[in-house]
């Protein structure tokens, strides 16, 4: 099966659409490997895509303080946890929508009880009249056990899924800042879930909740080997590592012999 993403360039597509992000260390060794002059004036090599971009630095400073450039696998990484952290986003805010709304209907039982109240003692005189007790028919107070019962049900509902709305928010905000924190949240977030939804699906099968297992189990799989969680493939280590060896910046530091004091190899 052809991959039509085989050939695609994050750190160009990043380039195109935020711009190149060039960077004057202080350290000569190093300024010079990132540095050319060429006839249109001198060029910055770019620590996201590589090419050499004409004009002056974005910054300067000290290799230790060059701005941290997602590149290749990281960035493509970035942009499908960021879609994800949409997709959370758009569901935690819906769901708290939702919890809001039965909040809002649970008061208006409320009011329902408070018209009880309020009318009861006016019929009371028509129903004695008849000779209807209202007291022991049973009636009037099946009506308030049942209002009573819908309350604090609908309560616990509203708790539940507002809970649910929080844990879907966390997962967005941590997804979309790329912590690991964030990780870890949204993979246990996400997979708790799964068994519930697979008895969803086998007690009434639909597409939309087919598709909605099958993108959960996908994002958890991927955030856990991606980013190796729970020590998967090294661990946090190993992810570390595979970042630092895409880094251009450190790259180019070890081949001019620099060691960029931020910059040291993870311990594992
Ligand atoms: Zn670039």
């Amino acid at each position: 099966v052809p991959n039509p993403l085989q050939n695609f360039d994050w750190n160009l597509r990043s380039c195109g659409l935020r711009g190149h992000v060039t960077y004057a260390p202080t350290e000569e060794a190093l300024r010079d490997r990132l540095h050319v002059v060429t006839p249109a004036g001198e060029a910055w090599r770019c620590l996201r895509c590589g090419t050499y971009a004409v004009g002056a630095p974005n910054a300067s400073g000290a290799a230790d303080a060059a701005p941290r450039v997602l590149r290749g696998k990281a960035l493509r990484d970035a942009f499908i946890l960021r879609l994800l952290a949409v997709e959370r986003g758009i569901r935690g805010l819906g769901l708290a929508l939702i919890a809001i709304g039965i909040l809002k209907f649970s008061s208006s039982h409320d009011v329902l009880q408070q018209m009880l109240d309020t009318y009861l003692p006016l019929v009371r005189p028509i129903a004695d009249r008849v000779g209807y007790d209202l007291e022991t028919s049973g009636v009037v107070r099946l009506i308030h056990e049942a209002l009573n019962l819908k309350h604090t049900t609908v309560l616990w509902a509203a708790a539940g899924i507002g809970a649910y709305a929080a844990l879907e928010l966390v997962e967005a905000v941590g997804l979309w800042l790329m912590k690991r924190w964030g990780e870890y949240v949204a993979v246990v977030g996400t997979a708790v879930f799964i068994p519930l939804e697979v008895y969803e699906l086998i007690d009434k099968a639909s597409v939309l909740k087919a598709v909605a297992l099958l993108v959960n189990v996908g994002a958890v799989v991927y955030i856990l080997v991606t980013k190796r969680l729970f020590g998967l493939r090294g661990g946090h280590a190993a992810f570390e590592a595979e970042r630092h060896g895409e880094s251009l910046l450190e790259v180019e530091a070890a081949a001019a012999g620099e060691h960029p004091g931020r910059h040291h190899s993870p311990t594992p």
